[in-house]
């Protein structure tokens, strides 16, 4: 059994000169600094702890095989070898998989003498496999024992179906002439002559004068030529008719196999013959596992948590490995000493432990360290904001003046640009660790109020007043009014335009304002906040029913005092 013992080199070099728990604090810093408006120095270091803890990751590989069967219709696949039938299939598939499995012992323990120091290194399937040509047999098809096609089940091989209409006899008996072939002339109806009415002028000598005399004259029928019968027209004199579905074939093509009396098999999809073959393939199925031997119940759950094996590596000072290999199985225990640093610091009053994890000291969580330096600052602002007003919109300086500090840290200006969201998860989740969900929350409310109040106050202190453009209307109205509803209509759409445009400069003077208020220093953007906390849309929209409804008014009240004229 294979056994290998390797040893990594430290990475620890001049780093530890100073003390961890000050590289901790020092940290901290320069985290905390630029996400809120405070410095280190508002951070004390009150006691550090630095330990090494040994974390045991457990790799393990395991070889499995798989015989992969398919099939299919035809001759064998390229490259298959072909065996007798089912049965010597199965012993094929057998004979692969004791030899592909007798040599995986052998070739992992190559592969880990080769590669026992690198614990990031995975052994791959060609390490442990060599692919194997394809066996499989063929079958003649059975459905149509090797024909590659079945009788027709409608001409049962015929191709041709009796015609239904004729009955198979090509045509049928002439109903005209009841197949006689003859018809009564319909001229003379059978009477073999024609009567016609004449109309002669005669001299009577005794009265000295022309009369009408009316004579009938018997004749021979022309259409028949006095035999009162005539060859019927609709068969010709032949008593029958030729059937016009078979054409006088008396068979019609088979319509299910289109006349061939056959039809392809579906089995096989015409080939007669099926193939059955087999393949062995493998696949290495990975598991990780790491257990750290720690007491301290924090520390083990962030190490007991890494996900993989690059990750415990990340955070080890030195590490060696033990290799195993058992039948098909390869296990690796890497044992890695990781530096954890512990710190107690003091936040306004209040202590915390953060602790990092390897050389490099990464700080996976800062318990809310943010959060404390902030909520004296949220404290303030909810307190100016008890003196202000909704309506009509007022503010003190004392909330300008505590919005402007807890607008002063990064973090809280995040929080403000996602305060209108209804999901707050996204926000909480991007600060985890630095500030609480709850902080989030109140934070959130406090800012989002605040802002919103200080800007409705803004615009009340004097650009509102452009909401009073409409009234402007009433002289231009009376200016207009000669040039008929179409100039009527564009003054008044105009002037909505105008009212508007008007709303929206003032929309960015108070932002203009509130900026060198609440962030002189140009950070965070105050345009920014008040459109995501959705200020922007509410005002204009508020301004554009306002321009609409006085314009609208002054109109009709315009027209009441000074009637118009008809010219
Ligand atoms: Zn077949
Ligand atoms: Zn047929
Ligand atoms: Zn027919
Ligand atoms: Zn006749
Ligand atoms: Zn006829």
């Amino acid at each position: 059994m294979p056994r290998t013992d390797v040893t990594a080199g430290a990475s620890s070099d001049g780093g530890f000169a100073t003390d961890p728990g000050i590289r901790l604090l020092t940290r901290i810093g320069d985290f905390v600094e630029p996400l809120t408006r405070f410095d280190r120095g508002h951070l004390t270091l009150e006691s550090s702890q630095y330990v090494n803890v040994d974390v045991i990751a457990r790799q393990v590989f395991r070889v499995v095989f798989e015989t992969v069967r398919s099939e299919g219709n035809g001759a064998l696949p390229a490259g298959a070898i072909e065996v007798a039938d089912k049965d010597a299939l199965g012993r094929e598939c057998e004979r692969q998989l004791a030899a592909s499995r007798a040599a995986v012992h052998g070739r992992l323990g190559a592969w880990a003498a080769e590669h026992c120091d690198a614990p990031q290194m995975h052994p791959s399937v060609s390490d442990c496999f060599t692919p194997l040509a394809r066996a499989g047999h063929v079958e003649r098809c059975a459905p149509c024992q090797g024909a590659g096609r079945i009788a027709c089940s409608l001409c049962e091989t015929a191709g041709t179906l009796t015609c239904e209409a004729c009955e198979g006899r090509g045509s049928h008996p002439c109903k005209t002439c009841n197949t006689t072939g003859e018809i009564t002339c319909p001229t003379c109806n059978g009477m073999r002559t024609v009567v016609t009415q004449k109309e002669r002028k005669i001299y009577d000598e005794e009265t000295s004068s022309h009369r009408i005399e009316h004579v009938q004259e018997t004749a021979t029928c022309g259409a028949c030529n006095g035999a009162g019968i005539i060859k019927c027209g609709k068969c010709g004199g032949r008593t029958t008719i030729v059937c016009t579905t078979c054409q006088g074939q008396k068979t019609i093509g088979c319509p299910q196999c289109r006349g061939s009396g056959y039809l392809r098999c579906e089995t096989c999809d015409g080939e007669g013959r099926r193939h059955f073959v087999a393949e062995l393939s493998c696949s290495i199925r990975e598991t990780f596992e790491a257990a750290a031997r720690s007491a301290d119940p924090e520390t083990a759950a962030v190490l007991n948590g890494l996900s993989g094996i690059s990750a415990v590596l990340g955070l080890a000072a030195t590490h060696r490995s033990i290799v195993e290999i058992s039948g098909d199985t390869l296990r690796r225990d890497t044992t890695a000493v990781t530096p954890v640093t512990t710190v107690m610091v003091e936040v306004n009053g209040k202590r915390t432990q953060v602790r990092a994890f390897g050389p490099q000291q990464d700080i996976f969580d800062y318990h809310n360290i943010a959060g404390m330096l902030l909520s004296d600052d949220l404290v303030v602002l909810k307190e100016a904001l008890q003196a202000t007003r909704r309506m009509p919109p007022r503010v003190s300086d004392a909330l300008h003046a505590s919005l402007a500090t807890v607008l002063a840290s990064e973090v809280n200006g995040s929080i403000a640009e996602g305060a209108a969201k209804k999901d707050q998860n996204g926000i909480v989740a991007a600060l985890k660790g630095v500030v609480t969900a709850d902080y989030v929350a109140q934070a959130g409310a406090a800012i989002r109020k605040s802002v919103g109040r200080a800007y409705w106050a803004m615009l009340a202190k004097g650009p509102a007043a452009v909401l009073a453009i409409p009234l402007l209307h009433a002289p231009i109205d009376l200016i207009v009014r000669r040039q008929g509803q179409g100039g009527w209509l564009m003054a008044l759409t105009g002037m909505m335009l105008v009212t508007f445009f008007a709303a929206l400069a003032a929309h960015y003077w108070v932002v203009q304002q509130l900026q060198t208020r609440l962030a002189p220093g140009g950070a965070p953007k105050i345009g920014r906040i008040v459109d995501k906390l959705n200020l922007t849309r509410a005002w204009l929209a508020a301004a554009g029913v306002a321009a609409l409804a006085l314009t609208l008014a002054v109109a009709s009240l315009t027209g009441l005092l000074f009637p118009m004229t008809p010219p």
